[in-house]
């Protein structure tokens, strides 16, 4: 797997194995979720995969209710809104991700700083399954 390039295609061929992978920096160990080829933080270009557990907490969500086309498909709509938060991963990096198991019509509802755990979402792309990352709470 260490040949893999540090990109989406490799972030969404990990996901299909039901693995969270990022990138880390050889050079000053910043993060990366999904990974990418070049530092944020010090523009580095040694990284290693390093692969997330899955847990994390709740820091920040929106109910979205104007879905675009691709959850207009699933039956997201103004009547049945889906969750998308921002997640921070026990190993420190934030991830933005659907939000399942919490009732997107009730965002009263849903407490920041809920524990979190990732969940695999899988739909038909084609003929092609393609999984996606979400996050299952409150756990
Ligand atoms: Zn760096």
């Amino acid at each position: 797997m260490e040949d893999r390039p540090f990109n989406d295609t490799s972030y969404e061929r990990f996901l299909n194995e039901k693995k969270i992978m990022g990138s880390k920096c050889n050079h000053c160990g910043a993060l990366s979720l999904p990974p990418r080829p070049i530092c944020i933080s010090c523009l580095g270009r040694e990284m290693n995969w390093v692969q997330f557990k899955g847990n994390g907490k709740l820091i920040a969500f929106t109910s979205i209710a104007v879905a675009p086309p691709c959850m207009m498909k699933e039956g997201f709509n103004r009547e049945n809104p889906y969750v998308v938060g921002v997640v921070e991963l026990d190993e420190g990096v934030k991830a933005v991700a659907r939000i399942v198991g919490m009732d997107a019509k009730r965002p009263d509802q849903i407490k920041v700083g809920t524990p979190l755990k990732a969940e695999f979402l899988e739909k038909m792309e084609g003929s092609q399954i393609k999984t996606s990352l979400a996050f299952k709470g409150p756990f």
